[in-house]
């Protein structure tokens, strides 16, 4: 039977729990997170803007992971990626990386996560379908004793003055506010991708680069979010794989030429830097008529999220051209975020931790996006590590008993005059 988070004190207005670990956030490096911790026998709360399951920019989306079977061939695959990265990365962490992530792939399947299979019977594992994949994980969550306060926004973290001890919020569909005692914190708030309302990002707001620099985080990288993705204009859509199979014209019909002077006929990757010269330039226009027939049924089915909004808009996007835009992804798929200190995901200030998109992610992707595999084998991994870590560190303080009085750190958001409220109890 697994332990379960304490009532503090509880009234309509006021909710006041107290448990060895609380998890800020809902996506998938929350719930890895929140199921490491309380495997490792802590006391969980789990504390979401949104609702787990459905909250985050991998519900929305496909995944795919960075997925790479145990064995030598690992060396060789990290050496490659690593290059590509500008050789700023670390081999070690993305070594790691990969081997806690197919771990943790194959753990989903042991709980019966519904894998697809190959033509020759074996389960592809690579790839993750994001509204079943956290719909599934929300369920595991639940199973491992976790106490989830879905819509209850984090606004600051708590000190003693030695190290954070909880966070508070407001719980936005109840109309109260709340308060978690824990023996430490992980932020798992997601990458910042600000009122650029990409998938699954509306709330994704930088929630917790604030807390953490307010605690005396370091952020790391920060410089590093310079990535777009094409999307139909007018739409949230980016989702960039469709365009891999695109022409794009402009207003007049012209074809954009590529480096050769041939009509560009793949917008993702290297080449997106020409689709973005060309939209400065002036309106554009894409049709995704490179994809044969087959593929056209297996994209479809393989991300239907990608075409609702040209079916809402009676487009058939293999045969009509349809204007196009970017959308600015932030630290989604950029790489900054908060700095690492340790291997167990600590940011240096004790008693906090970090996994996911609100970490930096330079140690894996160097200063090129993580998008694509990386970021979601990173969140599997870091959620897992800093999960581990925080109950841990937890277990070590669990003879200091909770003060009814503590620092709240909110600065900036909440208290940006200069009369800070001196204590919260
Ligand atoms: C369209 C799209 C496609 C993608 N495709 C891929 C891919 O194929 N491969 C890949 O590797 N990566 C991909 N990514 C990136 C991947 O989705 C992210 O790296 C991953 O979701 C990160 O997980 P996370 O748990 O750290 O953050 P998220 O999943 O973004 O979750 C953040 C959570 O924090 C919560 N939160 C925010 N603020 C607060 C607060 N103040 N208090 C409490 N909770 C808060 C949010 O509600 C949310 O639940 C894609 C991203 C997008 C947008």
């Amino acid at each position: 039977m697994p332990k379960t988070a304490r009532a503090v004190r509880s009234a309509p207005e006021r909710l006041h729990l107290a448990a060895d670990v609380l998890v800020l956030g809902g996506g998938p490096s929350a719930a890895w997170a929140a199921v490491a911790a309380a495997e490792n026998g802590a006391t969980v709360v789990l504390a979401d803007k949104g609702y787990l399951g459905t909250s985050g920019a991998t519900a929305p989306s496909n995944t795919g992971t960075w997925c790479v079977p145990p064995g030598d061939n690992r060396h060789a695959v990290v050496e490659r990626r690593w290059q590509r990265t500008g050789e700023l990365a670390d081999q070690r962490w993305m070594l790691r990386c990969v081997d806690t992530a197919y771990r943790n792939l194959l753990q989903l399947s042991e709980w019966g996560y519904p894998f697809p299979s190959e033509d020759d019977g074996r389960l592809y594992i690579a790839n993750l379908r994001g509204p079943d994949y956290m719909r599934f994980m929300r369920r595991r969550v639940l199973l491992a004793g976790v106490t989830v306060l879905d819509h209850h926004p984090a606004l600051e973290l708590l000190s003693d003055g030695d190290a954070i001890v909880g966070a508070a919020g407001v719980g936005r569909q109840v109309e109260r506010d709340w308060r978690v005692d824990a023996r430490a914190v992980v932020l798992a708030t997601g990458g910042c991708a600000f009122r650029e309302r990409i998938l699954g990002s509306t709330g994704l707001t930088g929630d917790g680069y604030l807390m953490a620099a307010e605690a005396g985080a370091s952020l790391s990288g920060m410089e590093f979010t310079g990535k777009y993705t094409l999307a139909p204009h007018g739409s949230s859509l980016n989702k960039g794989l469709p365009f891999r199979w695109a022409s794009f014209h402009r207003e007049d019909g012209s074809p954009i030429l590529g480096p050769t002077g041939e009509p560009l006929r793949n917008g993702i990757g290297d080449r997106e830097e020409e689709v973005a010269r060309a939209l400065i330039e002036g309106p554009l226009y894409a049709r995704l008529d490179q994809a044969e027939p087959a593929l056209q049924g297996w994209l479809r089915q393989g991300q239907p999220n990608c075409f609702v909004p040209y079916d809402r808009a009676g487009i058939d996007p293999f045969n009509d051209l349809f204007r196009i835009t970017l959308r600015a992804e932030g630290t989604v798929r950029g790489t900054g975020g908060i700095d690492i200190v340790s291997d167990d995901c600590a940011t240096g200030v004790p008693g906090l931790y970090v996994a996911g998109d609100a970490a930096s992610r330079e140690i894996m992707t160097g200063a090129v996006s993580g998008g694509g595999a990386v970021n979601s084998s990173w969140a599997l991994a870091s959620g897992w590590w800093a999960g581990k870590g925080a109950s841990t560190h937890a277990r070590r303080r669990g003879g200091k008993a909770f003060r009814s009085e503590v620092l709240p750190l909110g600065q900036a958001g909440l208290r940006p005059a200069a009369s800070p409220r001196a204590h919260v109890s």
